[in-house]
């Protein structure tokens, strides 16, 4: 039996990983394959044939779902049994979260996965005993719906600004809670608000605010983009009285909850993208199959057979590092202690391991689904435009991932910043392996790398190995030359941090395929390594071309063509003919109508 391997996080830049090391979506049990056709059932019978009833955000409806939700157990999978949940492991989470997203309007998927997660999951890892029991039952029975207020006026992504407070009473026996949360998901129709204010002004703290507590009020609904069935309002506190019994953890470590409960959203949401996008490729493929022009059916046209191998083939990296996260994420918190497992400030720990991967995930998930989205769209045409085809919705649906549980931006800062202070502190053996890579440099120019040629996927585990040193080179460069001030200048971090998420994907993918490869399991494999290829050899460039872009900006002009030159011979990068691969997956695509992994 094939042991997974503990990583720290981040650990995947510096260290060989080997394909037995992670999980693969090959490796679902029947367990898991039941929890996933229990939501795709759900999702068949009680979302899909009533997405325009879930449009008009038509409350009753929505709370009715969530019950059907919780009687199939879909609410509370990471709700331990002790509490009323199913207790089950992050895989079949992402499961029952990407079975939603896939109902062609991502609106319910959103307000269950702000119910079930960073509504829900401030209590199941932050909540005193007393606290899971009053209210996890209800959640995951779908009973009460949850909200996250984080977000004001003036705190968005410097949520740590917010302005609402709370003060003691005099007799100690509750908070007076008072401000303003904006663009709340589930604001109208939540039972439970998970809240943070700051006690006396300065101590963030989370609360567990019931939606009966006197002072709490709903504004009116957001007129938004897309989502439309989903509620967004905001939530306004007025002299609230909140029991003490109900802080969160402790006063003054609310940050430990907000920030850590988005790092699960994170990785959460790229399941649900991942959800959209298989839908995404599979309306593709109907289409293009139906669809004729001059006298064939469009997929046989070169150019469509390109989108839909495309789609299909950043799916399949996105699913390969979502599911690779998730059961990563279930064995650092299998490793617990049953004391640890109570203890807030040891799940935080636990959680933050993966802070990196799970803004890796939210990143490549959202910028993914936008893309099959997009290109979805126009294999649909002129018709794609419209509002009478339900591919208008998905494209309008599809856009606020790339803004909530964290901007994107915000989450590439999140990246650099959270592997520089771990390098610092002794966490990540970051430095060493710079140090390595330099060393190497000052011997002179590296050797021309042998590119093997030699197994079905080694020129792309060579190209793996090399696009780490080559990240290690530009980050050790750009450290050196800016030491602190690297912080302020903001395009070289976003050059590393999409570095660092482009050699987790290639080695997401990689890994999988290798795996698939090793069980020799014919033709199938075969798919997993043509769209491993194409991926690779897409990618690698745009390594290189972001390492030169940041020594281009923090080295001296003379400096450059040696380090160019170095970048050059470590990958030894030679594109390959990639159209026959493409066509290779798109037939898949085409013949089976869908996604075809
Ligand atoms: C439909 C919807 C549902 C939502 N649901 C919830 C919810 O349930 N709970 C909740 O608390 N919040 C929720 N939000 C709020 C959401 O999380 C915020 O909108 C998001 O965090 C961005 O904050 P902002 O809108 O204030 O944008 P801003 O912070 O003003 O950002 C504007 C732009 O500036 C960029 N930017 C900001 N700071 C920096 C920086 N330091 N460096 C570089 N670029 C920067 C951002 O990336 C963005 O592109 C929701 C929002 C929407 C639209």
């Amino acid at each position: 039996m094939e042991k997974r391997k503990l990583f720290g996080g981040g650990e995947f830049l510096i260290t060989e990983v080997a394909p037995e090391h992670i999980f693969v979506p090959e490796e679902m049990t029947q367990e898991h394959q039941m929890i996933y056709d229990a939501a795709m059932d759900f999702v068949k019978k009680e979302i899909q044939p009533n997405l325009d009833r879930i449009e008009e955000k038509d409350e009753a409806y929505a709370r009715s779902l969530f019950r059907t939700a919780g009687e199939l157990g879909l609410n509370g999978t990471d709700v331990p049994e002790a509490y009323g949940g199913e207790g089950m492991d992050k895989i079949s989470t992402c499961l029952v979260t990407e079975a939603v997203a896939t109902a062609a309007g991502a609106s319910f998927a959103v307000a269950h996965g702000a119910h079930t997660g960073i509504g829900t999951l401030p209590i199941v890892y932050f909540g005193n005993e007393d606290q899971k029991k009053r209210y996890l039952s209800k959640l995951a029975a779908g009973e009460w719906i949850a909200a996250y207020c984080l977000t004001e006026p003036n705190a968005g992504s410097d949520a740590l600004n917010a302005q609402t407070t709370a003060v003691l009473s005099e007799d100690g026996t509750h908070y007076l809670l008072n401000g303003e949360k904006i663009y709340i998901t589930n604001g109208a129709w939540a039972d439970l608000f998970i809240v943070y204010a700051k006690v006396d002004g300065e101590k963030f703290t989370g609360f567990i605010v019931e939606r009966t507590f006197p002072g709490v009020s709903h504004g009116p609904e957001e007129k938004k983009m897309g989502i439309k069935g989903s509620s967004t309002t905001p939530i306004i506190f007025k002299d609230c009285q909140v029991p003490v019994e109900n802080v969160l953890f402790e006063v003054g470590q609310g940050h430990k909850i907000a920030f850590n409960v988005l790092n699960i959203g994170r990785y959460k949401l790229g399941a649900s993208v991942v959800g959209g996008c298989k839908l995404a490729v599979t309306e593709a493929a109907k289409y293009a199959t139906l669809r004729e022009q001059f006298g064939k059916k469009i997929c046989s046209f070169g150019m469509i057979k390109n989108k839909l191998a495309d789609m299909s083939i950043k799916t399949y990296i996105a699913e390969s590092m979502v599911y690779r996260m998730a059961a990563a994420l279930d064995d650092i918190l299998s490793a617990r202690t049953e004391e640890e497992v109570q203890d807030p400030a040891a799940n935080a720990r636990t959680i933050e391991e993966y802070a990196v991967e799970c803004s890796i995930a939210k990143i490549f998930g959202s910028e993914t689904l936008d893309f099959c989205a997009d290109e979805l769209v126009q294999i649909y045409g002129g018709n794609g435009y419209t509002a009478e085809y339900p591919v208008e919705r998905m494209y309008r649906d599809a856009r606020i991932n790339r803004i909530f549980e964290g901007t994107n931006e915000i989450n590439r800062l999140l990246i650099a910043a959270t592997l520089f202070r771990r390098a610092m502190k002794g966490r990540l053996a970051l430095l060493e392996a710079v140090e390595q890579v330099q060393e190497m440099l000052n011997r002179g120019a590296p050797e021309p790398q042998k590119t093997p040629d030699s197994g079905p996927l080694a020129l792309q585990d060579h190209y793996l190995k090399a696009g780490k040193k080559i990240f290690l080179l530009a980050a050790g460069i750009a450290a050196n030359q800016l030491m602190m001030a690297l912080e302020q200048e903001q395009e070289v971090v976003a050059l590393l941090a999409d570095m660092v998420m482009e050699i987790y994907a290639m080695e997401s993918g990689l890994l999988r395929a290798q795996k698939v490869l090793k069980k020799k399991d014919g033709t199938t494999a075969d798919y997993h390594a043509a769209a491993v290829k194409v991926y690779i050899n897409d990618t690698l460039p745009g390594i290189l071309n972001r390492a030169k872009q940041v020594v281009a900006f923090v080295e001296k002009k003379d400096q450059l063509p040696r380090l160019y030159g170095a970048i050059d011979t470590l990958a030894g990068y030679q594109p390959m003919d990639t159209i026959p691969l493409r066509r290779f997956i798109a037939d898949k695509v085409i013949k089976g109508k869908k996604y075809p992994f």
